[in-house]
C-alpha cells in the first residue's frame, strides 16, 4: 500500500511543479484577495482553450466498452478527472464519490481501501447535525489524504419514493431534516479544503428508468419538498459544487433546465458555485451552458464532448457567448480559490483507520433505530448462557449499498462472488462481524451461528437458545429499485426461527424502509441500516446496552403497498406504453405527511426510536421574538440509564390548509443522565411556516393561529401550544440559516 501511496504523491507533483512555487508574478496566488477577484485575475490570462479545459471532465478509471483510456494524471479508478492549468497553478480536480467515504468505481483494477461510514439515511437518523459533521470532515480527510480535492457528495434528494434504490445515499423524506443533516456532512467534508458537491438536483427520486424518466410536479410544491431539501443544504453548507441530475424535469433534461440552474439556484438562492453534470447527464453544449451547466461531467459517459471540442465550435459559431465561457470557468475557478483547492494542495498522507473506523463506529451506533423492544429482551445480559445468531453472514460482516457511492474496506469484501458480481455489485459486506463482535460482549457465553439457508436447522438452533439474534439484510443500490420485502426466504426464516422461540430479536441491514410480516412473532427489532466498517461492533454495543440506542426514523415505514403515493414506478400511457413519466400528484405531501395527510397508520412512523430508558416533556411554550416563532420545552430523562433523546416540534395552521397536517419545524438531539432535565430552545425557519407562491415567488405566511406541537415522533404528540402569527411576506432569496 506505501508503495502504492508513494507513487501517487510523486505523480502529483510532478505534474503540477507550480503548485509548490511562490506566488510572485501570479496576483491571483495572493490569499489577501477575494476569490472572486483571484478568479478574475487568473482568468484574464488564460487562453480560450484553458477555459475550455475547466469545464470538460473525464471518467477517472478506463471504459473498455467506450475504448476510453483515462488521462495518465487521473487517479486511477476514481470517479472524474478534470485538468487543471499548470502554466498559471492551477491544479487538476481529481474526483472521488461520495456519501460515506472515498469509493472506488468498480471497473477499477485496484480498489482504494478506505473507511465507509454508515449510509446516510442512518447518519440522518442520528439527528445528530454535529455527529454529520464530524462523520464528512472524516472522509473528507480521507479523501484528501487520497489525494481528491472534489468529493461528490451529499446526496439530498427526498425520500419521496420509498422504493428508490439510491435512499441509503439520501437523509430522508422531510426537507429540513435532510437539508440540515445533509449540509453538515458537506460542510465537514469542505472543512478539508476540498470542494463536495450536493447532488442529484433535481427530483431524481427513483431509478427506474432515471436516464429518461420525466418528473412532473408542481412548482410551488416542490419548492417545499425537494428543492427545499436543496435549498437548506446549500445554504447549511454552501457547497462548492451542485451535480445536476439524469432525469428530466417538467419536460426538460435537468442538465438542461434554466428554470433549476439558474432562476432556482442562482436568482433566487444566490448560489455561486458550479454546476456540474452527472455522469452521462450532458445531452447539449449550447442548451446546457446557457441553461446554466458549468461543467460536463465524466466524458465517456455522454455521447459526445459536448463541453469538449464542441464547446470551442459553439463559442466560435456564437451558440456560447464567450462571456458565458468565462462565467462557467470563473465559478470554477472561484469555488477552487474559495475552498481552499488551490492555497492548500492536496497531498497523499498516512490515514488513521484506526481512528476513523470508531468515528464510523460511533455514527453506526448513533444512528441505528431500536423498532421494537418487549418484555426488555434487550439489552442483553452479558451473564447469558446460550446466544444464537442466524443469518445475515452475521458471521462475517456487514452490508453496504452498491453503485458508484460504494467504498472497498480495509480487509476486502468478506462475502464475495455474491451476484450481481459486477455492476451495480459487488454486493460487499463489511469484514466487521457481529458474530465476533457479540462474542467479544458475551464471553461466558455459549454462540451458535447457523447461516439460515436451511430453515429447519435454524429453528432447532433456535430453539435450544436463550436469546435469538437473527441478522436480515435487504441489498440495495443504484440503477435499480426494489420492493420493501426482504429477498430469499428471510421473511420465513425469520418466522420458522420467532416459531420456534419467542424470545428473537430482528437486526435488519437495510437501505431504507421493510415491511416486517412477521412483526407481531418478535420481541425485538434493531434496525441497523448499512452501518459501515465499524458495523458489527456497533451492532453488539446496542445489543448489549453498552450503547443506549437513540436513532429514530428519517423515513415513514408503510404497512403494506396499498400506503404508497404511488403504485407503479412505470407509468404508462393511454396506449398502455411505457410512459416514462413521473407524476408526482401528492405534491410536496411527502412521507409522514402523506400518512397524515390520508389518514394512514404506517408500520412506524417518521421520527420513531425506542431506547434504554424513557424521556418525560414538558413546559412547551411558543412565542414570538420579533417575527420568530420561538419554540421552548423541557425533556427529562425518567428512566434508570443515560440516553439521548430526539424530541420534535411540528407545526400546522389551525385552519389547515398546507399540504399536509403538519411539518416538522425542529428538533433536538439531547443526551441525558438518568433523572436529568434539559431545557430546549428553538428558533423555527419561517419557511417552515409559509407557502410557496409560484405567481409571487415568495413564501408567504398566512395570519391566524398556529399549533406547536411537541413529540416524540410524527404520530406521538405530547403537548400542544397555540401561537398568533401576523401575515407576512418571504422573499424566495431568503437565508434563515439559524447557524446549526
Ligand atoms: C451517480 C453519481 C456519481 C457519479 C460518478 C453516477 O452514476 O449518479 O451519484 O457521483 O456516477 O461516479
Amino acid at each position: 500500500m506505501q508503495g502504492v501511496r508513494l507513487l501517487f504523491a510523486a505523480a502529483i507533483v510532478a505534474a503540477f511543479p507550480m503548485l509548490a512555487a511562490s506566488a510572485e508574478g501570479q496576483p491571483w496566488m495572493n490569499r489577501n484577495l477575494d476569490p472572486d477577484k483571484r478568479a478574475k485575475l487568473v482568468l484574464a490570462e488564460m487562453t480560450r482553450q484553458e477555459k475550455q479545459t475547466l469545464v470538460f471532465g473525464y471518467f477517472g478509471t478506463d471504459a473498455p466498452w467506450k475504448k476510453f483510456t483515462t488521462p495518465a494524471e487521473a487517479l486511477a479508478g476514481s470517479a472524474g478527472y478534470v485538468p487543471g492549468i499548470a502554466r498559471l497553478g492551477i491544479p487538476p480536480q481529481w474526483i472521488a464519490d461520495a456519501g460515506i467515504g472515498v469509493a472506488t468505481q468498480g471497473g477499477a483494477r485496484q480498489k482504494r481501501e478506505r473507511t465507509a461510514l454508515p449510509s446516510n439515511l442512518a447518519t440522518a437518523a442520528s439527528w445528530d447535525p454535529q455527529l454529520a459533521r464530524r462523520a464528512g470532515a472524516m472522509i473528507g480527510a480521507e479523501a484528501r489524504a487520497s489525494g481528491f480535492n472534489v468529493m461528490l457528495a451529499g446526496g439530498v434528494n427526498l425520500v419521496r419514493e420509498p422504493r428508490n434504490g439510491r435512499n441509503f445515499e439520501y437523509g430522508g423524506e422531510d426537507p429540513l431534516l435532510a437539508g440540515v443533516m445533509v449540509g453538515a456532512q458537506i460542510a465537514g467534508i469542505e472543512s478539508n479544503n476540498i470542494i463536495s458537491t450536493v447532488k442529484h438536483f433535481a427530483l431524481n427520486d427513483q431509478e427506474t428508468d432515471r436516464n429518461r424518466v420525466n418528473a412532473v410536479i408542481d412548482k410551488a410544491q416542490a419548492r417545499m419538498s425537494d428543492l427545499l431539501a436543496f435549498e437548506l443544504a446549500i445554504e447549511y453548507s454552501n457547497p462548492g459544487s451542485v451535480m445536476c441530475s439524469y432525469n428530466k424535469v417538467w419536460g426538460e433534461h435537468s442538465c438542461e433546465s434554466a428554470y433549476l440552474l439558474t432562476d432556482v439556484l442562482r436568482r433566487d438562492w444566490g448560489w455561486q458555485g458550479y454546476v456540474m453534470s452527472d455522469w452521462g447527464a450532458t445531452h447539449s453544449t449550447a442548451k446546457g451552458a446557457n441553461a446554466g451547466q458549468d461543467q460536463q461531467s465524466g466524458y465517456p459517459f455522454d455521447d459526445k464532448p459536448y463541453f469538449g471540442e464542441l464547446m470551442l465550435k459553439a463559442v466560435e459559431a456564437g451558440e456560447v457567448s464567450e462571456a458565458r465561457l468565462d462565467e462557467m470557468a470563473q465559478r470554477i475557478l472561484r469555488t477552487m480559490f474559495a475552498k481552499g483547492v488551490i492555497d492548500h494542495p492536496v497531498k497523499i498522507a498516512p490515514i488513521n483507520y484506526a481512528a476513523n473506523g470508531e468515528i464510523s463506529r460511533r455514527g453506526a451506533e448513533a444512528g441505528a433505530v431500536l423498532l421494537k423492544n418487549e418484555r426488555g429482551i434487550l439489552p442483553l445480559s452479558p451473564g447469558l448462557k446460550r446466544i444464537a445468531v442466524i443469518g445475515g453472514y452475521a458471521d462475517k460482516g456487514v452490508l453496504a449499498g452498491g453503485g458508484s457511492s460504494l467504498v472497498y474496506p480495509i480487509g476486502g469484501n468478506a462475502v464475495p462472488g455474491l451476484k450481481p458480481t459486477s455492476w451495480p455489485g459487488p454486493i460487499m459486506y463489511y469484514p466487521s462481524s457481529p458474530l465476533k463482535a457479540i462474542q467479544a460482549l458475551a464471553p461466558k457465553a455459549e454462540v451458535k451461528f447457523a447461516s439460515g439457508e436451511d430453515r429447519k436447522a435454524a429453528a432447532e438452533l433456535a430453539a435450544k437458545n436463550d436469546v435469538v439474534l437473527v441478522f436480515a439484510t435487504q441489498w440495495n443500490g443504484e440503477s435499480f429499485d426494489s420492493p420493501l420485502m426482504l429477498e430469499n426466504d428471510q421473511d420465513a426464516l425469520v418466522t420458522a426461527v420467532a416459531a420456534a422461540n419467542p424470545r428473537t430479536v430482528v437486526v435488519l441491514e437495510s437501505g431504507g424502509a421493510l415491511y416486517m410480516p412477521w412483526l407481531d412473532k418478535v420481541q425485538g427489532v434493531l434496525l441497523a441500516w448499512y452501518p459501515g466498517t465499524s458495523g458489527g461492533e456497533a451492532v453488539a454495543n446496542l445489543l448489549f446496552g453498552n450503547v443506549n440506542p437513540s436513532g429514530h426514523l428519517p423515513i415513514t415505514f408503510p404497512k403494506d403497498d396499498s400506503q404508497l403515493a404511488r403504485r407503479e414506478l412505470k407509468e404508462k400511457d393511454a396506449q398502455g406504453a411505457d410512459a416514462l413519466t413521473a407524476t408526482y400528484s401528492e405534491g410536496a405531501t411527502v412521507g409522514y405527511k402523506w400518512f397524515d395527510a390520508n389518514n394512514l397508520q404506517p408500520l412506524f412512523p417518521f421520527g420513531f426510536g425506542l431506547s434504554y430508558t424513557q424521556f418525560a416533556y414538558g413546559g412547551l411554550q411558543a412565542q414570538l421574538d420579533g417575527e420568530d416563532l420561538v419554540v421552548k420545552f423541557h425533556v427529562r430523562n425518567t428512566g434508570k440509564v443515560e440516553g439521548a433523546d430526539v424530541p420534535q416540534v411540528y407545526v400546522s395552521p389551525a385552519a389547515g390548509g398546507w399540504e399536509a397536517p403538519k411539518r416538522l419545524a425542529g428538533w433536538w438531539k439531547v443526551d441525558l443522565k438518568p433523572g436529568a432535565t434539559a431545557e430546549v430552545e428553538l428558533r423555527v425557519d419561517p419557511r417552515l411556516l409559509a407557502v410557496f407562491s409560484e405567481a409571487d415567488n415568495a413564501w408567504r405566511i398566512a395570519a391566524g393561529s398556529y399549533k406547536v406541537m411537541l413529540g416524540a415522533s410524527a404520530t406521538d404528540l405530547k403537548q400542544e401550544a397555540s401561537v398568533q402569527l401576523t401575515g407576512r411576506s418571504l422573499a424566495a432569496r431568503f437565508n434563515h440559516a439559524p447557524g446549526r
